[in-house]
């Protein structure tokens, strides 16, 4: 193997870049003292996110993870009417939830005390698998709700998921965290489902340190979801409380650096292309591929670059719980392998989210892949043929590249470079 200096400074996976009009917001927050959940940069960051996405409203809240409680909880009462204040709107209720994701996707719906069943992935887009949700509506005729992820930045087909929901008369709440700025024929993810949700955590393609922001083309819903968000006071002059309420509101301070960042995020969209296009070239003779999408009809924002490895050269890797082993073997890599040795080198990169079916805390919940019920002790499961889901061989042959939109032209060279002496 080659030598390498290790990089002096972290390449991380994907870092905050600010520009310098975020911190003037932030001021004007300041000398102003709108140090608040209300102020004229939430008001701003509002307007520009509803006008970016193309829908009518955008909700500022304090982070994607509770524009998802909130979407889910509006769908709940909107299929199966208002709770009782102490338990989940969506109590028993069972919802298809993308398998192959980040945990906050799917957790809002157990806040509701409802029921996630896994939906297998598709190998063209890593998300959903319309023919696995046919399925799962065959199996589960009584479902009315599905929770859609845009992974790493590539959108879903969403046009098959859709008419397949129509048919089944299920909304759809869409987890648009990664894909901000990522296009599915013309239109923007986030604006697709009957519930938008896109994230400014700190890793994503643009960032307020944290932050969310809901999305809908309905007045009502945008009001009920501002009236949750600050505690949910009915209109009178002490509080008066008909509904429960969350404190999901988000922060001027944090809608100062969102307004700075939003006009980077084609820029940022460029630079993340170009990255993943760098990483395609450099692995042309590698056995590997990128990860990929509908090049027809989507533009995804290329949040993350990650690569798969060829079946036939996977050196054998074996995953517990919580550790891995693997043999290296010439020819033959494994992600653990590559993730361990670019983290040698100072550079970041990270497994594929590791399915919702495979998580100890979603153990029970079922999983459907496009033949039949994917949980490995049932009959359809074995007489398939199949040994495992392709949720789980993504994640086993998958990992997440180094994507920073800092990460120089040579970093990234050497990066390719550390990749390729893995597989000699
Ligand atoms: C980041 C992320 C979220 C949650 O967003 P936060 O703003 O961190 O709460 C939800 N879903 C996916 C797929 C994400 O990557």
């Amino acid at each position: 193997m080659k030598n390498f200096e290790p990089f002096k400074s972290k390449v991380w996976l994907s870092s905050p870049t600010m520009h310098g009009e975020e911190i003037k917001y932030v001021t004007e927050a300041y000398n102003t003292n709108w140090m608040s959940t209300i102020g004229e940069n939430i008001n701003e960051v509002e307007k520009m996110a509803a006008d970016y996405i193309g829908c009518k409203y955008a909700v500022a809240l304090a982070s994607g993870t509770s524009s998802l409680h909130l979407s889910v909880k509006l769908a709940g009462e909107k299929l199966y009417g208002q709770p009782k204040a102490s338990c989940g709107v969506l109590q028993g209720h069972k919802v298809f939830c993308s398998d192959m994701t980040f945990s906050a996707t799917v957790n809002p719906v157990a806040y509701e005390n409802g029921e996630a069943v896994f939906i297998d992935t598709e190998c063209s887009t890593w998300n959903t698998d319309p023919d696995a949700l046919e399925r799962a509506f065959e199996i589960y005729p009584d479902v009315k709700l599905v929770v859609l992820v845009h992974l790493y930045g590539t959108p879903a087909r969403i046009d098959e998921i859709r008419e397949i929901c129509d048919r089944h008369g299920a909304l759809i709440v869409e987890d648009a965290a990664e894909s901000f700025g990522a296009l599915y024929k013309g239109r923007q993810t986030g604006n697709f489902g009957n519930y938008g949700t896109i994230s400014f955590n700190g890793n994503k393609i643009i960032t307020g340190s944290s932050g969310g922001m809901f999305l809908t083309d309905s007045r009502e819903d945008a009001e009920k979801v501002r009236k949750w968000s600050t505690q949910s006071r009915e209109s009178a002059s002490w509080y008066q409380h008909e509904e429960i309420g969350y404190n999901y509101r988000m922060s001027n301070v944090i809608a100062g650096v969102v307004r700075g960042q939003m006009s980077h995020l084609d820029e940022h969209i460029a630079q993340k292309r170009a990255i993943y296009e760098r990483y395609r070239e450099g692995f042309k003779n590698l056995p590997v591929t990128m990860n990929p999408f509908d090049e027809k009809n989507s533009v995804p924002n290329f949040w993350l670059s990650c690569m798969l490895i060829n079946e036939d050269a996977m050196c054998r890797q074996v995953r517990g719980e919580k550790n891995e082993l693997y043999i290296s073997e010439s020819g033959k890599s494994c992600p653990a392998q590559i993730l361990e040795t670019l983290s040698k080198y100072n550079a970041e990169g990270r497994p594929i989210w590791k399915p919702m079916h495979m998580q100890p805390i979603y153990r029970m919940n079922g999983f459907v892949t496009a033949y039949g019920n994917g949980r490995a002790n049932s009959n359809a499961y074995i007489e398939s043929g199949k040994s495992i889901s392709i949720s789980e061989d993504i994640f086993n042959r998958g990992l997440c590249l180094p994507s920073d939109n800092k990460m120089t032209h040579e970093q990234q060279d050497i990066i390719i470079e550390i990749i390729k002496s893995c597989f000699e």
